[in-house]
């Protein structure tokens, strides 16, 4: 390296910051990122050359629209002009309210062509409201889980039910904070590690994937149904991501699966709550992963993606009848309110970032993402050390029979050109919704390529 400057700043990373799950013992090689712009990070190498990456992680799922996205930047400067923050308790700004009437004529809805978001003009052509009708601004998808979580048991301390605990499935992930945590799969997150510490909900088998048949479906149901009727008087609510589980495993999952999670938590008066901080914005293909489970949850989380990656907002959107109730308890109102709730700067960019997802209604781009991606990463189903490929709308995963090297594979697809971080034993992509089919193959054939030089 011949670049003081940039020395002198990776040591002090090194010495002094924490990355996501690092050890300040054997502390990680970050890349240095510059600038970004469309689907490229600009990276110094750790020679100190530059290098600009194809971005295949979206900045982990957020930056659908890519980096210096013309329309975001004009919304952004706008609303600084304005202003870029205010308290949200005894004040409001168009920028939230905007969004909020964005995301509530968004939601899914129940229609006779099942369920659908308002995304599609046929539903916003009167086939009815959605009945998530009331929204709540978090700063981050775990705060909007717990928020999630919190609703859900002041429902039930309104209604003096005495039913406190959650029921989900295994392989789940929504969040790092202890709430979100408690509901995360137990290997995953590390449950061991706060045994003791996290209250302890309950979580039934990994659903089947997509194409299990249907005696494996059945067998599901019956040790699902058999956990929860054990414990079916003391369930608040179901919470999961339906269809595709993210940081848990990228797997995905049967419909008919949620839809049973769903009908027993309704039959028992619990809730459901449905975590599309991953899936939302049409990442698996449809604009909620609701509408491929053809479910219409009672209370929804949405994040990530939600301001296309520029800056960290979420929601829970809820329904009229769950609003209600909160509030019709003795604290008579949600007990949360973050600092930062509704901030105007991130509220105004979320509004173009909606806006510029519904130039494409059909959302023929992920469409496009999913056929490039199921044609790029076929290769790899030839490859000794892969057990599964898997694509869905804008997700592909390459499941490998071991661990990985995930800093050799990232190497590798650095000097290549593509920016992607393996975890466990997958390489995975979520690419920005934007890139062009000639940075897919690129994309996907270095992947491919990365796996098969360092694994085999
Ligand atoms: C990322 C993620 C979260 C947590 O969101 P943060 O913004 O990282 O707090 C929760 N649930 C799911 C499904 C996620 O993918």
């Amino acid at each position: 390296m011949n670049d003081p400057r940039l020395e002198e700043l990776l040591a002090y990373d090194r010495a002094h910051l924490w990355h996501p799950y690092s050890s300040a013992l054997t502390p990680q090689h970050p890349y240095l990122v510059e600038s970004a712009s469309g689907v490229r990070l600009r990276l110094r190498l750790p020679d100190g050359s530059r290098r600009e990456c194809i971005d295949a992680m979206s900045s982990w799922w957020c930056a659908i629209h890519g980096y210096a996205v013309p329309e975001l930047d004009a919304a952004a400067s706008a609303q600084l002009e304005r202003m870029s923050h205010v308290m949200f308790g005894g004040l409001t700004h168009e920028p939230a309210i905007a969004l909020a009437r964005r995301l509530v004529n968004l939601a899914p809805r129940h229609t006779e062509a099942g369920v659908v978001s308002g995304l599609r003009a046929d539903a916003a052509d009167g086939t009815g409201q959605s009945p998530l009708q009331h929204v709540f601004f978090a700063d981050s998808g775990s705060v909007s889980v717990e928020v999630a979580m919190k609703m859900a048991l002041q429902v039930h301390v309104a209604e003096g039910t005495g039913k406190r605990r959650f029921f989900t499935i295994r392989g789940g992930y929504h969040g790092d904070t202890f709430s979100p945590m408690s509901v995360t799969d137990p290997d995953g997150g590390m449950h061991s590690l706060w045994r003791g510490i996290l209250p302890e909900h309950l979580f039934a088998p990994h659903p089947p994937a997509p194409d299990a048949s249907a005696a494996d479906l059945l067998a599901w149901e019956a040790d699902t149904r058999a956990l929860y009727a054990v414990h079916a008087h003391e369930i608040a609510a179901v919470i999961l991501e339906p269809i595709m589980q993210g940081a848990g495993g990228m797997t995905f999952h049967d419909p008919r699966a949620v839809q049973v999670l769903a009908e027993i938590a309704r039959e028992s008066g619990a809730l459901v709550i449905f975590d599309e901080i991953a899936t939302g914005f049409g990442r698996t293909g449809t604009m909620w992963a609701a509408e491929a489970a053809g479910v219409v949850p009672d209370i929804m989380c949405v994040g990530k993606a939600l301001t296309g990656g520029y800056l960290t907002l979420a929601a829970v959107l809820c329904t009229t009848d769950v609003a209600e109730r909160v509030s019709g308890g003795e604290a008579g109102g949600l007990m949360h309110g973050p600092t930062f709730m509704a901030n105007p700067l991130a509220c105004a960019i979320a509004g173009a970032s909606l806006d510029l997802l519904a130039r494409d209604p059909e959302l023929s781009a992920v469409a496009g993402l999913e056929r490039g991606l199921a044609e790029g990463l076929a290769p790899a189903r030839d490859l000794g050390s892969v057990r599964d490929v898997r694509v869905r709308g804008g997700v592909g995963v390459i499941e490998l029979r071991e661990p990985l090297r995930g800093s050799e594979i990232a190497a590798y697809a650095v000097q290549r050109g593509v920016w992607v971080r393996p975890f466990r034993n997958l390489v995975y992509t979520m690419p920005p919704y934007v890139t062009s089919d000639e940075d897919l193959a690129t994309l996907t054939e270095v992947l491919v390529h990365a796996v098969a030089t360092v694994h085999g």
